[in-house]
């Protein structure tokens, strides 16, 4: 039986010879990973870091680090830190991206807070999105399990996620409502309510000595033509007396001119929809934009229809808000969809997700004629109750030809006579208001691309602000506020700040050999040499075992094939003349520069060259 030479795994060997070779393309921008080791079951295990020499600030200095959500939209967490207490605020995710293959997703770089776990006296929620939560479970264990702290909603919200993590520890959960009050370690800490998507959301006061932090979290003005309502004003009433000494705040929609669409003309839209349909009614929207959906619910009842609830994410995330008492549908409203055809068309409206596309989502299995319990037919309406994410438009183009074939009716977000979305964020005028209504002193844009938060620097300038006033971060950029709460300033070191990324059951911030090599798999394939090897004379036993995926079509390149077998006898016959033992690891990284080499000069595309060498 031929062995595998020198190391047991050869998963191992595999792993390593694909990041060297991998390592050719692309140049520069791949830093040397001496040290990185791959375990057997390929993950990694990462060197033992240098210790961050970051010091404490000092006695009455204000530290501010946005670790994540300042370089993207997602993955948002803020941490301030003042003497011996930090506040931690949101733990958000981002999903994964065309750099990051096979990814699950992305969480914020917790480094700098592991560092200083005992410092750490709270997380404190904004609302229960996931930008802003869906980091919770792996931030947590990795900063040391502190007290969490917000509003009912957002803490069952976090409960249920937690739920798919029974390995990790529970949550130590607070419940603070909107008019609340807590100290933690020296800093005493308020809220107040604001408008978003979901209920529950709320802004986070700060006090120090020198004024106060404040940040609303995602919002957008409850007004009308531009008219703040009577209980949006209350809400924000007490900063009339405030000394607001920093403002930290969303920037996602500060290219978008005007005041955001107000929910209720979305909800006027809805209801006017609902009436004129005269077959079953399908609306698709976002399963976070609860309050749209509660008042679906609504609408339903007051038409005596009857509400279908399909999609995993739409079911779990109304049955926390009946957990939470904010949602109470009559008996009888919500049926089961296998009673669809119970019903006449026209009493049956049918909640779902998968507006964006997203093939395995109850629409997506709809249009694809692949969802076991419902078939689409003539005289059915749908409603996409959403906006496009960006990325996502060629796969709802498809969903839309997809539908189209049934021949249904379609009414989305761009083409509708009728309002059947708006954003939860607040565009240029509702960002204007709250800087008039805050009035700060300084001002950190956060929630955004570089650009957008340079863009609504200008938009606070324009107010009056000074630039001096006013820092725009990178990820993990130490801000302080110094001179008794005179001066902001950016600190030169940065905390870390590489995206730590979960792939299966791992995490970390090194996982780019893997990504690199899927990356690499995905433009030019694989090419796998297997040579079996004499190791008494170094020569080759038979003719080498070739593999290729994704790179060319063997049976057709039968000449390419032929010179890379000479290649990589030549390369092994003369890599082990005099050798003994057999030195089989330079072989092996010579053999793969040879090939590689050949194979672009001849392709030009750089496969991903995997040797594996067996000797008996
Ligand atoms: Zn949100
Ligand atoms: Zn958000």
């Amino acid at each position: 039986m031929p062995k595998l030479e020198q190391n047991p795994s050869p998963s191992l060997k595999a792993s390593r010879s694909s990041y060297q070779y991998g390592s050719k393309k692309g140049g520069n921008n791949r830093r040397p990973r001496t040290g990185t080791q791959v375990t057997p079951n390929n993950t990694l295990l990462t060197p033992k870091k240098k210790v961050n020499i970051i010091p404490p600030p000092e006695s009455g200095i204000i530290r501010i680090i946005p670790l994540g959500g300042v370089e993207e939209i997602g993955k948002n967490m803020t941490a301030i830190e003042i003497g011996d207490d930090i506040i931690v605020i949101d733990a958000g995710m981002q999903f994964k991206t065309e750099d990051t293959p096979g990814i699950d997703y992305i969480i914020p770089n917790t480094t700098y807070l592991e560092e200083r776990k005992d410092k750490i006296r709270a997380m404190i929620v904004t609302h229960g999105h996931l930008d802003h939560i869906g980091g919770i479970p792996l931030v947590m264990n990795r900063i040391g399990n502190p007290p969490l702290y917000s509003r009912n909603l957002t803490i069952l919200m976090m409960r249920k996620r937690q739920e798919e993590f029974p390995q990790l520890q529970a949550l130590n959960t607070n419940i603070v409502e909107k008019d609340s009050v807590v100290t933690l370690g020296n800093i005493r800490i308020r809220f107040f309510g604001v408008t978003h998507t979901v209920p529950d959301s709320m802004g986070i006061v700060i006090e120090t000595p020198f004024g106060s932090i404040v940040t609303p979290g995602d919002y957008k003005l409850d007004q009308i033509d531009g008219k703040v309502t009577e209980e949006e004003e209350k809400e924000y009433a007490f900063f009339d007396k405030e000394k607001v000494l920093l403002l930290l705040t969303d920037s996602t929609n500060v290219e978008n001119e005007g005041f955001s669409l107000p929910e209720i003309k979305v909800h006027e839209g809805l209801d006017k929809l609902i009436k004129q349909g005269n077959g079953r009614i399908i609306i698709a929207a976002f399963s976070s934009h609860l309050t749209r959906l509660m008042k679906i619910v609504e609408i339903a009842e007051s038409l005596g229809k009857k509400i279908i609830l399909d999609g995993r994410s739409i079911k779990t995330n109304m049955e926390i808000c009946e957990q939470a008492g904010i949602f109470k549908p009559k008996k009888g409203t919500i049926i089961p969809i296998e009673d669809v055809d119970s019903y006449p068309p026209n009493k049956i409206i049918i909640l779902m997700t998968g507006a964006q596309g997203e093939e395995f989502a109850a629409l997506g299995r709809v249009a694809n004629k692949t969802h076991k319990k419902l078939t689409l037919k003539p005289g059915d309406t749908i409603i996409l109750s959403s906006s496009i994410v960006p990325g996502n438009e060629i796969s709802v183009q498809h969903l839309k030809d997809n539908l189209t074939r049934h021949g249904v009716r379609i009414i989305s977000y761009r083409t509708s006579e009728e309002y059947i979305h708006a954003t939860g964020h607040g565009n240029q005028e509702d960002i204007k208001w709250l800087h008039r209504k805050t009035h700060p002193k300084f001002f950190i844009p956060i929630h955004g691309w570089h650009s957008m938060l340079v863009k609504h620097k200008e938009i606070a300038m324009s107010l009056g602000m000074s630039g001096e006033n006013i820092i725009v971060p990178d990820n993990g950029s130490i801000i302080e506020i110094v001179d008794s709460g005179e001066r902001i300033v950016m600190r030169k070191e940065k905390a870390p700040s590489g995206p730590m990324m979960v792939d299966g059951f791992s995490i970390g911030d090194e996982q780019d050999v893997v990504i690199r090599d899927r990356v690499m798999l995905a433009q030019d394939g694989m090419f796998v040499l297997i040579a079996t090897i004499d190791s008494s004379t170094g020569k080759l036993r038979k003719s080498p075992d070739i593999i290729s995926r994704g790179f060319i079509y063997l049976k057709e390149n039968q000449e390419l094939l032929h010179q890379v077998r000479l290649i990589i006898k030549k390369t092994i016959e003369d890599g082990s003349k005099g050798m003994n033992p057999i030195n089989f690891d330079l072989i092996k990284t010579t053999l793969g520069d040879n090939i590689s080499k050949f194979l672009f000069q001849k392709t030009a595309k750089r496969p991903l060259v995997i040797p594996v060498l067996l000797s008996i």
